[in-house]
């Protein structure tokens, strides 16, 4: 459906990269309906009306719902069936019926208006303020959606989106329903004005191998109208609006030699293990959020799973998985990899991600508070629960334990006991399991030596480590440019690490996005890194990046970085030797 508006000059709209690829196309705006009704005060005689088109539309909303459930249940999104079966209670609540009730019997709104009104006055409930923590967050999140769910079905348009043509969905936010109906649908691009890398949206478009721009500058809805034209690009973390053909063509271009660069790649080299331009191996791991990338990241060719962020069992929910639920996943994990290594990292829940199922109290500096192996260690038969299920999964495979957001020997020690009681609760009998930490915790980098006595393996995390060591918030667009990875601070720690596990003869492995950068890669392997960990989408590129590379030259660029005393220095002494030949894989083209 072509915009009515005349003509636009191209716009140029910065976000996150939150998913890779380029998609041209229709906009279609999800939620904008609250904004678009008329708010009409109705009569006496229009009451009994209107509660009947609520009612109405309650059990249309519902139909949809369920609808949806039954679509996906089947698909690659099947748990996402549980978050529907929320959104279907909460569609029946009475809590919430009343307050409509009570708004259009006494104040006398319009059906929309009154829905509307209820959904603000509950999230009102909820308090406001941006120290909420996540639990709230994802409460007010729900209300607002189910409460959407209602506009729309009073509008008589659709309650779950629902596209015949193509088209790039541009939304405040996407709830995790929207994402799992949209998993059949031709969905072009994810485009949002709230998220990071790591955010729902993003992760969910990562799986399913949507292009994605998160967490793009206010007031984007207000900008675009449905059927408006747009460049996404997931690459960059840009949109352009209202494109010239030129630009189109450009993009078109582009996504085209891009997609068959990436399936080159993935052809070619899948199941040929990753070895540097002079013969030396490195392991390329891939990280999953949720076991549906197992099969993206086997298709990539990754040789295990160097990093599975558990805390995503618990996204959306208000009580812990429980032990056999959390079993289930890890075992089809398991047996998915079919002998490969798979390392579960214990919950990394709090700071920014999914507090709500512990119904945590808000913190000044979440980053900072109850989070992780801290969080862990205050609730342990919880934590217990966990463990033991991954130990039940290390009965199907090569299961690795790794202990997120270490600071204290003590937390080693204290989670290994637990691990203890669980096998022993189990009468565990298999292979002695590995127990290894993330280190992403500056202190634990300084002092990698003294663990290193402690643990397995080191798993290097750089998202955290650059936020606490630069002191620049992970989630802060504002901040992004200084938290570089490559700064001479973070490069002597990774450094030191490194070292420290050389010493002990222990297996150090990194994980945080440096490593699906190929000029950090390059100069990770020149640091003495044999093991990289990242995104299931960026392993055929870092696999070709190493091949290009020998040993001896990524030593010598490290030693220059960690002489270098500036970041800008450490990137320009990587790009002026690496650039050239690197280009195709930087610009994702192969030309
Ligand atoms: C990291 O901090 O680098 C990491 C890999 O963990 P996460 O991004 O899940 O915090
Ligand atoms: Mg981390």
């Amino acid at each position: 459906m072509p915009s009515s508006r005349p003509p636009r000059p191209p716009t140029v709209i910065q976000g996150i990269a939150g998913s890779p690829g380029v998609a041209v196309g229709p906009v279609v705006v999800l939620g904008d309906l609250r904004a678009t009704f008329s708010h009409r005060q109705i009569k006496g005689d229009e009451v009994e009306a209107e509660l009947a088109r609520v009612a109405l539309a309650v059990e249309i909303a519902k139909a949809s719902l369920v609808e949806v459930g039954e679509r996906v249940a089947q698909g690659p999104l099947g748990e996402s069936r549980a978050i529907l079966d929320a959104y279907l209670a909460m569609l029946g609540d009475p809590f919430l019926h009343e307050k409509v009730e009570r708004l259009i019997r006494k104040d006398r709104l319009c059906a929309e208006w009154a829905v509307v009104s209820a959904s603000d006055e509950v999230t009102r409930l909820f308090g406001s303020g941006h120290n909420e923590d996540a639990y709230i967050q994802e409460r007010k999140h729900d209300v607002v959606f189910v409460c959407d769910r209602l506009v729309r079905a009073l509008a008589g348009t659709e309650p779950t989106l629902s596209l015949t043509e193509p088209a790039v969905v541009v939304a405040r936010d996407v709830s995790p329903a929207d994402t799992a109906a949209m998993g059949e649908m031709p969905v072009l691009a994810f485009v949002t004005e709230r998220g990071s890398r790591t955010s729902h949206t993003a992760i969910m478009a990562r799986a399913l191998e949507i292009p994605a721009v998160v967490g793009v500058e206010s007031p984007l809805l207000g900008e675009l109208r449905t059927g408006d034209q747009v460049v996404v690009d997931g690459f960059r973390g840009v949109i352009v609006v209202n494109p010239t053909p030129l630009i189109i063509e450009d993009a078109l271009a582009r996504a085209k030699r891009h997609s068959a660069f990436s399936q080159g790649l993935r052809g070619g080299g899948r199941d040929r293990p990753t070895m540097t331009a002079c013969g030396e191996l490195v392991r390329i791991d891939a990280n999953i959020e949720l076991p549906e990338e197992v099969s993206v990241a086997i298709e990539a060719g990754a040789q295990g799973i160097g990093l599975y962020r558990t805390e995503f069992l618990y996204v959306n929910r208000n009580v812990p998985p429980t032990e056999e639920e959390q079993y289930a996943v890890f075992q089809r994990v398991v047996e998915q990899m079919d002998g490969r290594p798979v390392t579960l990292r214990t919950f990394d829940v709090g700071g920014d991600k999914f507090a709500s199922a512990f119904a945590l109290p808000p913190e000044m500096n979440p980053a900072l508070g109850l989070r992780a192996v801290r969080l862990a260690l205050r609730v342990p038969d919880v934590f217990l629960a966990h463990l033991k299920a991954m130990v039940r999964a290390a009965a199907h495979g090569d299961v690795r334990i790794m202990i997120p957001m270490v600071t204290s020997l003590e937390e080693v020690r204290q989670v290994k006991r637990l691990l203890l009681q669980a096998e022993s609760e189990l009468g565990y009998q298999g292979p002695r399991i590995r127990v290894g930490m993330m280190v992403e915790v500056p202190a634990a980098a300084v002092i990698a030596d003294v663990f290193a006595r402690e643990v397995d393996f080191f798993s290097i995390g750089t998202n955290d480590l650059v936020q606490y060591a630069l002191a620049v918030d992970r989630t802060s667009r504002k901040l992004a440019t200084l938290a570089s990875p490559f700064d001479p601070a973070i490069v002597r720690l990774i450094d030191n690490v490194v070292r420290a596990g050389a010493a002990r003869n222990i297996p150090v492995a990194l994980c945080g996005a440096m490593a699906q950068d190929p000029l950090g890669a390059v100069l990770l392997v020149g640091l003495g890194l044999r093991c990289l960990s990242m995104g299931a989408g960026a392993v055929p590129e870092i696999k070709e990046t190493l091949s290009r590379v020998t040993v001896a030259e990524c030593e010598r660029l490290a030693q220059g970085a960690l002489e270098a005393d500036t970041a800008e220095a450490v990137e320009e002494l990587l790009a002026g030797e690496l650039a050239g030949r690197l280009l195709d894989i930087l610009t994702g083209s192969v030309e």
